[in-house]
């Protein structure tokens, strides 16, 4: 019986050295010219916001079906080879050690102290005589139309009005706040951000009710409704492009090219079904957020619509977080939303729908052009991942916008409705 023991345990202890397990402190075996692992995230050096435990994404060959551990726990490897884990982290440098077969990297990335922005809140009464506003004087705007926002709080994400490039307005430097100008128009106190305004000197002050132009003149407040295709024009926006990579995939694919290839897919099912069709990028330019929300003011489109994917922030588990929503800064852009995501949330089911919602974002607020943001999937999934590079997928996305967008033009009687009922 002890022969067989011995054998047993002999057996064991070869097995647990030929699998190359994580204890194993030699490393003599491992075969460096054979390593088959990427990480995607956090990149080699990268420098994290404080946090305490991080998603670690990455990919491996999914057909050797060996085991692989990051720092020592087992983690699932999707069939495309994608794997997600989250890791617990300290301040300063962290390691994370990823084994698999006779393959083994290191990961060496900095996480920051904890930084208490502890903010005071700062509330100014609507009063040119406010006591920490410095001595007012004439203020001239130096951004494009989009980018001269007034908000109504000197932090604030809504926006009060947009003042055209060269405007001239009444203004104070607030004292204790840097970067913020209260400035007055319409008879109301807002503020804009200093870096787009210039001191004017010797020009006589405005006065408080400077009239502000109207950027919506020209356009229609209502979709097109009962419009042939042929004559509405959609803007479709994929997002980010060039310098701007945008979200990144365990395979380490970037955002950029699968908006790309999804706002390809919307352009030619919304062309096949009539529509005009211009897209704010067709290759792999850098645009500004305001660039394209100019593109489509000064084009007068009819509709705006950025296509993107999410990932989640870094800290968060996005294994708990897959869904898919479509975003509006502004009520027409809202309805906009609706009727696409009305479409989109069944094809892509089972990805959880959290339907259309309401969020300042840049690129949908334009008063003019009702405008709205797809987040299609999560490329940091590997589910997303493999989805969202899928072409057939692309195009149930696309034949859903199309949907959408033929449905917003045609509810008027639907809307009328609800306006009513909701005004009761
Ligand atoms: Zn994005």
């Amino acid at each position: 019986m002890s022969i067989l023991r011995d054998i047993l345990l002999s057996f064991l202890l070869l097995s647990a050295f030929a699998s190359n397990c994580v204890f194993a402190e030699d490393e003599e075996f491992l075969d460096k010219s054979d390593i088959n692992i990427t990480v995607a995230f956090p990149h080699e050096r990268q420098r994290l916001p404080f946090c305490e435990r991080v998603y670690f994404i990455g990919a491996t060959d999914a057909s050797r079906g060996e085991i692989l551990y990051v720092n020592g726990a087992t983690t699932a490897v999707h069939k495309t080879g994608a794997f997600i884990s989250m890791v617990d982290v300290k301040v300063g440098t962290n390691n994370i050690v990823v084994f698999q077969g006779r393959s083994k990297i290191t990961r060496s990335f900095v996480v920051s102290q904890k930084q208490d922005v502890e903010k005071e809140p700062f509330k100014l009464i609507e009063n040119s005589e406010d006591p920490r506003l410095l001595p007012a004087s004439t203020w001239r705007t130096k951004g494009n139309l989009f980018q001269n926002r007034i908000m109504s709080t000197p932090d604030g994400i809504d926006t009060v009005f947009f003042l055209p490039d060269n405007f001239l307005v009444r203004g104070s430097e607030i004292k204790g706040l840097s970067g913020v100008i209260a400035v007055w128009v319409e008879g109301r106190l807002g503020y804009m951000r200093k870096s787009l305004l210039k001191k004017e000197q010797g020009i006589p002050l405005p006065s408080y009710d400077v009239v502000v132009p109207d950027p919506t003149i020209g356009f229609s407040s209502a979709p097109p409704y009962g419009k042939k295709p042929e004559d509405v024009c959609i803007f479709i926006d994929a997002g980010h492009g060039g310098k701007e990579s945008g979200a990144i995939s365990p395979h380490g694919w970037k955002e950029k090219e699968v908006n790309l290839l999804q706002a390809q897919a919307i352009k030619k099912e919304l062309e096949l079904a009539g529509f005009n069709v211009v897209m704010t990028r067709e290759g792999d330019e850098t645009l500004g957020l305001l660039d394209r929300v100019m593109m489509a003011y000064s084009q007068k489109a009819d509709a705006f619509i950025s296509v993107h994917h999410n990932a989640t922030a870094a800290h968060r588990d996005p294994r708990e977080v897959r869904h898919t929503t479509s975003y509006a800064s502004l009520s027409n852009g809202f309805h906009l939303a609706k009727c696409i995501q009305k479409y989109i949330g069944p094809s892509l089911v089972p990805i959880k729908d959290n339907g259309a919602q309401m969020k300042s974002l840049a690129v949908c607020r334009n008063p003019a052009v009702p405008s709205c943001l797809i987040e299609v999937d999560f490329i940091n999934l590997p589910d997303g991942e493999a989805e969202s590079w899928d072409l057939s997928r692309h195009k149930k996305v696309a034949r859903a916008v199309v949907c959408g967008v033929l449905d917003w033009m045609m509810n008027e009687a639907h809307d009328k409705k609800s306006e009513e009922t909701s005004s009761k």
